[in-house]
């Protein structure tokens, strides 16, 4: 699938639009989701133009794959959700109701989860 350069996060990669950082490293942002589902909501990308889990992971080189959820595992620890238990959901394409194209994971934890978020 073609790669909007366009999309919103793809903005805020590129520093036109501001995000709750909670982590960067050379592959890897994560930030606060700005309509957050549950008290700990956050997102995280990878740098490169990916537009969903499939181009993610049939695309991404394995440094970039190992490194992302590397740093996704890192993050909610850091977090403070890994006790207690978290959720991380992927969605993808229009069946998945996919909003924004570029590969995201959410991290939904800090509280009891239903057995869905979305
Ligand atoms: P999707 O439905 O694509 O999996 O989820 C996209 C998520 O991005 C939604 O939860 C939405 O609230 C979040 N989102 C959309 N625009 C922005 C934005 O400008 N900043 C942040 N931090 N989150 C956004």
């Amino acid at each position: 699938m073609t790669y909007d350069d366009n999309n919103i996060f793809a903005k805020i990669l590129r520093g036109e639009i501001p995000c709750d950082k909670v982590y960067e490293d050379d592959h890897v942002l994560a930030f606060r989701d700005i309509q957050p589902q549950t008290k700990v909501h956050v997102l995280v990308i990878p740098k490169g133009a990916y537009v969903s889990f499939a181009d993610f992971s049939a695309q991404a080189s394995e440094a970039e794959i190992t490194g992302f959820f590397r740093a996704a595992g890192k993050i909610a620890k850091d977090l403070g959700i890994e006790g207690d238990g978290y959720r991380v959901l992927a969605n993808t394409g229009v069946h998945g109701h996919q909003e924004v194209p570029h590969f995201h994971l959410h991290l939904f934890g800090g509280q009891p989860l239903g057995r869905m978020i979305k």
